[in-house]
């Protein structure tokens, strides 16, 4: 059967690790390889990645997920990348070096500009065309803070020496050659995250780069999520394969949930939580602190887009009870230690690490514990930690349903934490909907492997992603509708807590 022989690469370069993952023609993975890279805090609110390592990463994953699977390079069809989104990094054309860390989309180093950039029109004076607020979240600011920090770095974006991207520029510009012809591209999901492209045209903004001060030839070109762009030369790839797709890592997801028609979301629980609604092909604009952001956009068809509710702070503040507070000895166990108590004793775990983002945008929360008494202890904590992520997912639906008018009726999720029983339960008692978690939970990579196949005839159509998609379980809302509202009402009251802080 040579329609379906073969296989799809698809490279996942993610917050806290870069993976590889080969998949098959019925969307199954045959083979997976991952690798953590350091997490950098040079100063409070500061975060970084080395380029270079994460690059370095991306190499040794793709190069053992074959040789582990036991894949020839020829098997492999296409190749898609899906990147953590807005980290910002800057390098030189001609070496291939960057010159400063990456810095990642969690970084608040870029508070007071965004105020700057704002002026009198405040955080929404770039809303209508970009469909983002003004906020350090975005990669626009970040480059404009290296462009002002780094020494001579105007200078020498303006004479052509440099190459802006996020991690899918980067990593496309050094698998298909590097300083060697390397092709330095993003595509229309990845754009749409800087603040600097238009929402409609999917062209870069002349007027929002003059108002920045950033030189256009630094900017990689725009292509669409799913075409063939060039061919793999990096050595430890497989070299010669079409690298074929480039997608965001949260609307390659909602590619992979097989949220393909107008209504349809999905909710991503990893570092941070990411839920997406498929709009269809016209941008809506939310007035209620949700982003409006391009979804998917397969060659020669017009763009899908999404609002989308992001959410900074979820998994990680597992990390964080993990490493920072050492409650739990891995992410896993916060399942156990969390079913230790029946409930969270009354303590609210508020994680606004770098401020609050959707619905509530507000960067000057800061995180606090509440409602502690001498009867709390560590399984009150975590199941509080666990739980934030819950009600930090509820007052984003609120949102969507209130800027689309359409109700929920159910939540397909994925991610790191959707293993997690305690939390998928908790979730759908906190919603009132089912949760449901499709068999493939890897459905980042997933979706930039569709992506990719899709551009070089793999999977004929998107008829075949739908097909693909399989639900693993199901969990039932339990809670009655007192205790769901007294909980939800006591969230609510720790979030005034956290908020002004900053
Ligand atoms: P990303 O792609 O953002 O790097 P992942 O989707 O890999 O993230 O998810 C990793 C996150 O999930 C980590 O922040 C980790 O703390 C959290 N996590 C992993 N396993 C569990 C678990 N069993 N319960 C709760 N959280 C978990």
């Amino acid at each position: 059967m040579a329609r379906s022989s073969g296989y799809v690469l698809s490279i996942d370069q993610g917050t806290t690790s870069s993976r590889a993952i080969l998949f098959d023609h019925r969307g199954r993975p045959v083979g997976s390889e991952q690798v953590e890279h350091d997490q950098l805090f040079p100063k409070p609110g500061w975060v970084e990645h080395n380029a270079n390592e994460i690059w370095r990463n991306v190499r040794r994953v793709t190069a053992s997920v074959l040789a582990s699977a036991e894949i020839q390079p020829r098997e492999v069809m296409a190749c898609g990348i899906t990147n953590q989104r807005e980290t910002t990094v800057v390098w030189e054309r001609a070496t291939g070096r960057p010159v400063h860390n990456a810095i990642v989309w969690q970084d608040t180093r870029t508070a007071a500009l965004c105020e700057r950039l704002g002026g009198d029109a405040g955080p929404d004076r770039y809303r209508e065309r970009t469909g983002l607020p003004l906020s350090t979240y975005f990669a626009g600011p970040k480059l404009v803070w290296l462009l002002e920090n780094v020494d001579g770095l105007r200078e020498r974006a303006e004479d052509g020496e440099l190459c802006f991207g996020t991690m899918d520029s980067w990593l496309a510009w050094n698998l298909t050659g590097g300083p060697n012809g390397g092709l330095h591209i993003t595509d229309v999901t990845n754009a749409s995250r800087t603040m600097l492209m238009d929402l409609r045209t999917l062209k870069w903004d002349e007027e929002i780069c003059a108002d920045f001060g950033i030189p256009m030839g630094m900017l990689p070109e725009i292509r669409s999520s799913s075409e063939v762009y060039g061919n793999l030369t990096a050595s430890g790839t497989p070299e010669g394969v079409p690298l074929a797709s480039i997608l965001g890592d949260q609307q390659a997801a909602t590619f992979g949930q097989a949220c393909l028609e107008p209504g349809q979301a999905k909710n991503t629980y990893g570092t941070g939580n990411f839920l997406l609604l498929n709009t269809g092909t016209e941008p809506v604009f939310s007035d209620h602190g949700l982003l409006t952001t391009v979804c998917y956009q397969v060659a020669g068809e017009k763009a899908r887009y999404a609002l989308e509710g992001s959410i900074a702070v979820t998994g990680s503040l597992i990390q964080w009870l993990r490493d920072n507070l050492g409650l739990i000895t891995s992410a896993s166990q916060s399942e156990r230690i969390a079913e230790s108590v029946d409930d969270n004793g009354g303590a609210y775990i508020v994680p606004a690490f770098s401020g609050l983002f959707a619905p509530r945008w507000r960067p000057d929360a800061r995180g606090v514990i509440v409602g502690l008494t001498r009867y709390i202890n560590r399984g009150h904590l975590v199941r509080a930690a666990l739980e934030a992520s819950a009600y930090q997912t509820r007052e984003v639906i609120e949102a969507m349903t209130a800027d689309s008018g359409v109700k929920l009726t159910a939540l397909k999720v994925d991610g790191g934490m959707v293993v997690n029983n305690l939390l998928m339960q908790f979730q759908a008692d906190i919603l009132d909907v089912p949760v449901i978690r499709p068999v493939v939970n890897e459905t980042t990579a997933l979706g930039a492997a569709y992506a990719a196949g899709l551009a070089v005839g793999y999977w004929k159509s998107v008829d075949d992603i739908t097909a693909n998609w399989a639900q693993d379980k199901q969990w039932e809302p339990q809670m009655d509708s007192d205790e769901r509202a007294r909980l939800y009402a006591e969230w609510n009251r720790a979030v005034e807590h956290s908020l002004d802080l900053a």
